[in-house]
C-alpha cells in the first residue's frame, strides 16, 4: 500500500502563541488544506489544494503562500529532525490537519521522540486513536463551509480555544458545551478575534468571571508568525 502524502504548506521552530501552551517552543507543521471557511481566517491561504500550487522541494513550500509540497510520514519527520532539533513539540496545523490519517504521522514524529499537539476545527476526524499528546478544538460552529462539529472530536479535546467576536460566540460556547461531553479536565481558552479591542475586553471578563483562560495570540503581538 503507498504511503500517505501529507500536504505541507509550510514548516518552522516558534513559539506558541495561542492557548494554553502559550510560550512553549514548538515546531509548526501547517498543512494545506480546509473547507471550513471562517469569516476571520488568517491563514486563507491555506484552503486551496488546487494542484496548481504543489511544489517540490518542500524549502519551494515555505512561507506564508498557497504553495504545498507532498510529503511521506518519514519524509516529514526526517525534515524536521534534520533542519529543527531544539524543540521537543510538533504542533500540526493548517488549514485543517485532521482532515488528514494523522496516524502515521505520528508514529514518525514519536519515533524521532518529538511529542505531537494539534490544533483542529473539530469538523474532522483524522487524529483520533493516534495518540496525540495534546489536542485543541478550536470548535468552528456554523462557518460558511457548513461543516459540522464532531462529537468524539469535542469529547477528546484537551483544550477547547474559541474564538469570540461578539457576546453571540459566548453563547454558541454555551450551547455547544451544554449539548456535548467533553473530559473533566478540558482547558477553556477565549481568543479575542484579530485583536480586536472590544472582543479583548468581553473575552477578559468573561474568562475572570468562569475561572477559564485569556488566549491573545502573542505571536502577533511580537510581530512573528
Ligand atoms: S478552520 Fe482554521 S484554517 Fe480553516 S478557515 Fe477556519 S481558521 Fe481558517
Amino acid at each position: 500500500m503507498k504511503p500517505i502524502r501529507y500536504p505541507v504548506n509550510d514548516c518552522y521552530p516558534c513559539v506558541q502563541g495561542e492557548g494554553m501552551q502559550t510560550g512553549v517552543a514548538m515546531v509548526l507543521l501547517r498543512l494545506q488544506g480546509c473547507e471550513v471557511k471562517c469569516p476571520y481566517c488568517d491563514t486563507r491561504e491555506t484552503w486551496s489544494l488546487d494542484t496548481v500550487h504543489q511544489v517540490a522541494p518542500l524549502t519551494a513550500a515555505l512561507g506564508a503562500t498557497p504553495r504545498y509540497a507532498c510529503l511521506t510520514a518519514e519524509q516529514i519527520a526526517g525534515h524536521i529532525t534534520a533542519r529543527h532539533r531544539g524543540p521537543a513539540w510538533v504542533l500540526v496545523t493548517g488549514g485543517e490537519p485532521a482532515r488528514y490519517d494523522l496516524r502515521p504521522l505520528a508514529v514518525q514524529l514519536r519515533a524521532r521522540g518529538f511529542k505531537i499537539a494539534l490544533e483542529t476545527s473539530g469538523t474532522a476526524t483524522g487524529h483520533l486513536h493516534a495518540g496525540l499528546d495534546w489536542v485543541c478544538v478550536s470548535p468552528k460552529i456554523d462557518m460558511p463551509g457548513g461543516k459540522a462539529i464532531n462529537a468524539e472530536v469535542l469529547a477528546g479535546a484537551d483544550e477547547i480555544k474559541h474564538v469570540v467576536a461578539t457576546p453571540r460566540d459566548i453563547e454558541a460556547l454555551d450551547k455547544l458545551l451544554a449539548d456535548h461531553t467533553v473530559k473533566k479536565t478540558v482547558q477553556i481558552c477565549l481568543q479575542p478575534v484579530s485583536l480586536n479591542d472590544a472582543a479583548t475586553a468581553l473575552c477578559l471578563q468573561t474568562v475572570i468571571r468562569r475561572g477559564w483562560r485569556l488566549s491573545v495570540q502573542l505571536h502577533k503581538y511580537l510581530g512573528s508568525r
